[in-house]
């Protein structure tokens, strides 16, 4: 998938072999795999920042064509959308992953008009919303404060993002959790660049012992989930498991509680964000872009599906 400004060709999110330009929305892994590649990046200092330290691998920086402005998502910190405005006025905004709703340990999205769209599919079901924000936040707290009394809460977490709005979540109620070593790396880079956490660190699943559990609040990344709870069995403890994602909605997780807390737009978002960017024409991508196309469709916009296949030739008829 990609555009084209002038002379540069924009790969957006995904390794483009003719693409003389990386666009990386943001540092999520679905979205760097043309990192190591790529000859150079456009993306935010924040996202190169949380790459470099996640991979270990410096990011040649590309210089932003002419008509090129990177927009923030609202997604995760440092989270761009991409606008393009040829020299004929037309424009075009990618949003990658965004949200209508301000997280606390992300910039709030900017929604600008553009005469195309090129919008995320995550959640593609009108039957799919999401709860406000700070009500679920409130419910984590609530969990928190009535199980944090007779044990320890182990959450489940991506290591870049969604554990940090958990530590924020945490702080604000007067808690310092543990975290593990990967968590702490990324929260370094929060810090470094304005978002002030407070936690502990520790090795998980290693050293699970007292001084563990007179801690409320432990929070690992995804990965290392069931080895701390099989850590946890082995020394005759328990601690209640739980997760925080949008996809809550959608699924069962072998976990004692999940919540619905997501960084990404739900359908009643999305159609929020059309509303204001007020597109000519609409072309959905990633998973769910075919039942999010039909989804909107049927609400009256002129939305199609883009896969690799065939968003090629029509980018390229539009933006040549
Ligand atoms: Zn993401």
């Amino acid at each position: 998938m990609a555009v084209y400004v002038g002379d540069s060709r924009i790969g957006l999110d995904i390794r483009d072999a003719d693409a003389n330009v990386h666009f990386v929305s943001h540092a999520h892994s679905d979205h760097t795999g043309g990192v190591r590649k790529a000859s150079s990046i456009l993306c935010s200092d924040i996202t190169k920042d949380l790459i470099e330290t996640r991979i270990r691998y410096e990011v040649k920086a590309a210089e932003k064509p002419r008509g090129v402005e990177m927009l923030d998502s609202g997604h995760m910190l440092g989270s761009k959308q991409l606008y393009v405005e040829q020299d004929s006025g037309e424009s075009l905004i990618y949003t990658g992953d965004y949200q209508m709703q301000r997280s606390p340990v992300a910039e709030r999205i900017e929604v600008r008009h553009a005469d195309t769209l090129i919008i995320d599919s995550t959640y593609p079901y009108p039957n799919i919303a999401f709860d406000d924000r700070e009500e679920v936040m409130g419910s984590i707290q609530s969990y928190i404060k009535k199980k944090g009394e007779i044990g320890s809460i182990l959450f489940g977490a991506y290591a870049m993002g969604k554990a940090q709005e958990l530590i924020r979540i945490c702080n604000d109620m007067g808690v310092s959790p543990l975290v593990d070593l990967n968590i702490e790396k990324m929260s370094k880079v929060y810090s470094k660049h304005g978002i002030s956490l407070d936690y502990q660190v520790q090795d998980f699943p290693n050293g699970i012992g007292d001084g563990t559990f007179s801690n409320p609040v432990w929070i690992v990344s995804m990965h290392l989930m069931d080895r701390t709870r099989n850590a946890v069995s082995a020394v005759g403890r328990k601690v209640f498991t739980a997760v925080a994602t949008g996809f809550a909605k959608m699924r069962r997780f072998n976990t004692d509680v999940q919540f619905a807390l997501s960084d990404h737009a739900d359908f009643a978002q999305a159609v929020e964000y059309i509303d204001l960017c007020n597109p000519r024409s609409i072309y959905t991508c990633g998973a769910g872009c075919d039942t999010f196309a039909k989804n909107l469709k049927a609400k009256g916009y002129n939305a199609n599906p883009i896969n690799r296949a065939s968003n090629m030739s029509m980018l390229l008829e539009n933006y040549v």
